[in-house]
């Protein structure tokens, strides 16, 4: 069993701009949106993985190529071992029901005219693994086990009858009920209301107990991750400028944009004061990315080289890495 339950190897995703006809027939060349640019990282078997960053900087889309819900450009992705890009479709099959994803928004992810219980038990139809009443038992089990209670109520009731919260544990047992080892947890509470995303994060922190998984944590939001994640990579334009130990990530980061993003993390003591950097400017298109380093428009350390030379991504220590030419 190997140590690595996912590499991602100099990964592209590129989008063509849609345009019409007639801008077709005039342009030179496509467009494209460079969503993942070139990026290599490893999920550790066990661990919650942090990908964080603004809107717009790749990870949503990265998050789906690992379960290839859509294809690279370009790239590898292996998964315990397996090129999941060269897999059959039948391999890949089995290969899903071992990574399952937890949406942004319960909501849309949830069939409007299925049953909730249909809907958390469909995965395990689709898989042969149970139906009849094997299936309603092992949901009814979860669905406990995740607190939608009482559960042979809510098993009957549609999406718009559950609150956001129950929606969001029945997207966790929806994930869980297959038993995978990776969840790519996609801002897993960035929709629930306040009062319940810290309940939300304690139940899946359990779980992962429980059920020995990994997550891939998807995040804009450097507080949660704090709490949950053992490493973490930061993205910006579709590329990976910042990766290490949680603990070492925050307490030296080496990248100004990382630097930016933790300052606006609030710090318990309530006194203690922290200046809050905020980037220049807007975060630039994907389309025509910056030359050099991507954040040299937005970098309050920008020198010369940053808008020539793109910085290479490589070590500081314990594993910490970061794109930056401050840092050589
Ligand atoms: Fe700033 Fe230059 Fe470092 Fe980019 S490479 S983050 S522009 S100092």
């Amino acid at each position: 069993m190997s140590e690595k339950l996912v590499e991602v190897h100099d990964l592209f995703k590129w989008f063509p701009v849609q345009k019409s006809f007639l801008e077709t027939l005039l342009a030179r060349k496509l467009d494209y949106i460079r969503a993942v640019d070139g990026i290599d990282f490893e999920v550790r078997r066990g661990e919650v993985f942090g990908l964080a960053g603004e809107s717009g900087s790749g990870k949503t889309t990265t998050g789906r190529l690992i379960l290839r819900l859509i294809e690279p450009t370009r790239g590898g992705i292996f998964f315990d071992g397996r090129n999941v890009l060269t897999v059959n479709g039948e391999e890949m099959r089995r290969l899903r029901q071992r990574m399952q994803l937890i949406f942004q928004d319960p909501y849309a992810s949830l069939n409007p005219r299925m049953k909730i219980g249909t809907a958390i038990g469909h995965g395990l139809e689709i898989h042969g693994i149970a139906k009849g009443q094997r299936e309603r038992d092992l949901v009814i089990q979860m669905m406990e086990r995740v607190g939608l209670t009482p559960a042979a109520t809510l098993y009957e009731k549609y999406p718009h009858q559950l609150s956001g919260g129950q929606r969001q544990r029945a997207v966790i047992a929806r994930a869980l009920i297959l038993h995978p080892d990776l969840i790519v947890a996609d801002e897993p509470i960035a929709m629930a209301d306040v009062s319940v995303r810290a309940l939300i994060l304690h139940l899946m922190m359990e779980l992962k107990e429980e059920f020995d998984l990994t997550y891939l944590f998807i995040t804009h939001d450097l507080a949660t991750a704090k709490y949950i994640c053992d490493r973490i990579a930061i993205m910006y334009l579709g590329k990976i400028v910042e990766s290490g130990p949680l603990r070492e990530v925050y307490s030296h980061p080496q990248h100004p944009y990382t630097e930016a993003l933790l300052s606006a993390v609030p710090v318990p003591n309530p006194r203690a004061r922290r200046e809050h950097i905020i980037p220049k400017g807007e975060i630039p298109s994907p389309i025509n990315p910056p030359s050099g380093c991507r954040f040299h428009p937005r970098c309050p350390y920008a020198m010369e080289i940053c808008s020539k030379d793109e910085p290479r991504f490589a070590g500081t220590k314990d594993g910490h890495l970061v794109a930056c030419h401050l840092r050589r």
